[in-house]
């Protein structure tokens, strides 16, 4: 009986779910709730679907603002990618519309926020924790790679939680779909592989490097590179200038882990499915991708 109902609430869900990929959108469709957060070029609202009592995050997009920046290009491509990947740790992108003044991202809502200000709340995370979100995110890129997509801005700030507490990739506005080896710099400096810093030609191995950044910034709370000036993280990110500090107490697995990704040939990095069976993260991440804390 307890199967049945799971299972009709699921049909429920998924026919909602393509209710809001078929249709053509207008502002009046949805009820506007409050506001979630505010971005560089708009706002993003709670916002529920009139007819499907679907529940999403709409972000709204100012189009002088998109222009003033020239990032509209940017913006299609973000939506391009988005709007065709489907994974449990990817945010869903259902669809978009626009008026005379703004564009209108119908997103998947996370309930449970961002994951910097979990970050910065716990100040670092436990070894289980870290290594359940890196084998979560690990799957999402092989996922993206596997559609010769390179995300090339894996960040805390663009990571969002879930319901169930799982990991939600959130910002494709770095990303690329690409069967080519690229030369663009792009991404927040911190999590820079050295072969972006240098501008020289980079591949799907990037995503590698910057999980490598993510997994010490959960374990140490801050990025390995950290330096007060710009110039400084770039020679430690070109010098791979890695230290692991005596506290808090990380084990030698996750270290070695951590090692293995930062290097810096980009042809010798951990493939990301030897990473899903490193001992650290078989004997620390939760199978199901789920951290209930
Ligand atoms: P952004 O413009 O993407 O940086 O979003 C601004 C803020 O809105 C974020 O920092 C989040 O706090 C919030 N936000 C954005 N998208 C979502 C979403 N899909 N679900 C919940 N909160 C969101």
């Amino acid at each position: 009986m307890a199967i049945a109902t799971e299972t009709q609430t699921q049909d429920k869900n998924s026919s909602e779910v393509s209710a809001l990929e078929k249709r053509r959108w207008i502002l009046n469709d949805f009820d506007i709730g409050k506001a979630l957060g505010r971005g560089k070029f708009g706002h993003v609202y709670l916002a529920r679907e009139k007819k499907s009592n679907h529940i999403v995050a709409l972000k709204v997009l100012f189009k002088s603002q998109l222009q003033q920046s020239q990032v509209e290009h940017q913006l299609r491509r973000e939506v391009e990618i988005q709007s065709h990947l489907r994974h449990p740790n990817i945010l869903r992108l259902y669809g978009y519309f626009y008026d005379q003044k703004r564009v209108y991202l119908i997103l998947e809502y996370a309930p449970k926020g961002e994951l910097y200000k979990e970050l910065q709340k716990c100040k670092y995370f436990s070894e289980r924790r870290a290594a359940t979100y890196v084998a979560s995110l690990a799957r999402a890129l092989i996922y993206c790679h596997g559609k010769h997509v390179i995300h090339r801005d894996i960040k805390p700030e663009n990571l969002l939680i879930g319901a169930q507490g799982e990991l939600k990739i959130a910002d494709f506005g770095w990303s690329v779909h690409t069967f080519n080896r690229r030369r663009t710099m792009c991404g927040t400096l911190d999590y820079l592989p050295p072969e972006m810093v240098e501008s020289v030609e980079h591949d799907a191995s990037v995503d590698i490097w910057s999980l490598g950044i993510l997994c010490y910034e959960f374990l140490y709370g801050v990025p390995p590179f950290e330096a007060k000036e710009h110039s400084d993280t770039y020679r430690r990110i070109i010098q791979v200038d890695l230290k692991f500090p005596p506290k808090p107490i990380v084990s030698s697995a996750a270290k070695d882990l951590i090692s293995q990704m930062l290097v810096k040939d980009s042809s010798q990095r951990l493939p990301l499915h030897k990473l899903l069976e490193h001992a650290w993260i078989v004997q620390n991440a939760e199978p199901s991708g789920v951290y209930r804390g």
